[in-house]
């Protein structure tokens, strides 16, 4: 097992600079260094340029539009976009449906939903959760009946998903249903494409503690979905509920984006000043910053031990649980120091900064937000306990 790079990766790691370098606009690179939520509009601009130059779908295969690189590229490429400031979220039909479409999808699903995934034709959004079915989500309830009418076939959907992610602009959700029950809660859930302008839905926000709007409630009542949109079998959307998640395993500690953090509330504690001198100079502060520091480094050797395995052709096992564990509780302390040495100032809120107020942005405003909007960091993509579960069960044998 190898944890440096190649010259060829180190070769490959110059050219994504370069592209951010040339590519990358100010404007969104100072908005995403301030901390700041980025619109609707900012989010498909960044995507629309990873598009153009081929890069926006890493995960994917070549010949549906992926670069065609291995894990040791993929990891590389998304430790520069955050550590160049690039808006670090990808949409979810590249991460998590385009590897289900092209697992499990027919032919015609393939060809109709993967070019407009890449083009930006349409923005999907996640319907698993449910107000119940989170950490339990093979629980889930809203049903799907298959009825035949003179509209033709189709499933009628009741319910409701909660924890939407930007459903507030989406088009079109991958969602799980219940098509039947089976004597295993597992069994009888089946994995359908639905048009959110379709009659019966409605979209309610969620309003999160940092103010922002990211997440909603999606309600269904009698909502009509042709059953051309069951992707795999029906009663089998289990296996693409599985198999999804097997694509963010190597991608949980969010290294680059960590590392940002950290250099920003390096520079932050330099810059603030307790009791006459720095505040990096503080022993109760330094300790701290000290700690997470090495804990950062610690994480990075163990993710480059994850990859370097899957890169040899094995599979990321339960270790990709202590990359989401120790990755949020880092990203967390972080955001906890840096809102620290803000003290007071963390607290003042102004609107969407623009123009010189940027830099002054992330140093007097944004520190607060920040801190509460990382709560979710240990609840979504599997909570701390249930990854702690993971661990105790599969590597400490417990
Ligand atoms: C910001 C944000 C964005 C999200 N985006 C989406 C999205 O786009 N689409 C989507 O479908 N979902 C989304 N989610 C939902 C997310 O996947 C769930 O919140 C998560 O799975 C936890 O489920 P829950 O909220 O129902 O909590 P619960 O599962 O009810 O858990 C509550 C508490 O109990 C603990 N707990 C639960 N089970 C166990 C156990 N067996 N052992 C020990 N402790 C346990 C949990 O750790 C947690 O602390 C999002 C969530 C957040 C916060």
């Amino acid at each position: 097992m190898d944890l440096k790079f190649t010259s060829e990766e180190n070769q490959f790691r110059d050219e994504v600079r370069a592209f951010l370098a040339d590519k990358l606009p100010l404007a969104l690179k100072n908005k995403v260094a301030s901390g700041w939520p980025l619109s609707k509009a900012e989010m498909q601009q960044w995507w629309a340029i990873q598009y153009k130059q081929g890069w926006l779908a890493p995960n994917w295969p070549q010949e549906y539009g992926g670069p065609g690189w291995g894990v040791v590229k993929r990891f590389i490429y998304d430790n520069e976009l955050s550590l160049g400031n690039a808006p670090s979220n990808t949409p979810f039909g590249v991460t998590l449906l385009g590897p289900v479409l092209i697992k499990y999808g027919t032919e015609a699903q393939k060809a109709h939903w993967l070019p407009r995934i890449l083009d930006g034709s349409d923005w999907w959004c996640q319907g698993y959760s449910e107000p119940g079915s989170g950490s339990d989500l093979a629980s889930l309830k809203t049903s799907a009946v298959r009825k035949v009418d003179a509209h033709g076939e189709h499933y009628v959907v009741n319910g409701q998903k909660t924890w939407a992610s930007y459903a507030q602009y989406a088009n079109m959700m991958f969602c799980l249903v219940r098509t039947s029950t089976g004597a295993k809660q597992q069994e009888g859930i089946s994995f359908l494409l639905i048009d959110m302008h379709t009659p019966g839905i409605e979209v309610r926000p969620i309003i999160t503690l940092d103010g922002s709007h990211e997440v909603n409630e999606v309600f269904f009542s009698d909502v009509r979905v042709p059953v051309e949109n069951l992707v795999g079998e029906e009663g089998k959307g289990w296996d693409c509920a599985k198999y999804l998640l097997t694509y963010e395993r190597t991608g949980g500690a969010r290294i680059g984006l960590a590392t940002a953090e950290l250099d920003q509330l390096k520079k932050l504690a330099a810059e603030r000043v307790k009791g006459g001198r720095p505040l990096a100079e503080d022993p109760l502060f330094a300790a701290r910053l000290a700690r997470v520091e090495i804990d950062l480094e610690n994480l990075k050797i163990t993710n480059l031990r994850v990859i370097a395995a899957v890169a040899d052709g094995g599979a990321p096992g339960a270790e990709s649980s202590i990359l989401k564990l120790c990755g949020s509780e880092i990203r967390q302390e972080i955001s906890s120091l840096t809102r620290r040495a803000m003290g007071g100032q963390a607290r003042y809120f102004i609107a969407d900064p623009t123009g010189d107020e940027r830099e002054a942005a992330f140093n007097a405003t944004s520190a607060a937000a920040q801190y509460f909007n990382k709560r979710k960091l240990a609840i979504y993509g599997g909570s701390t306990e249930i990854q702690k579960n993971i661990i105790s069960k599969m590597i400490l044998g417990l």
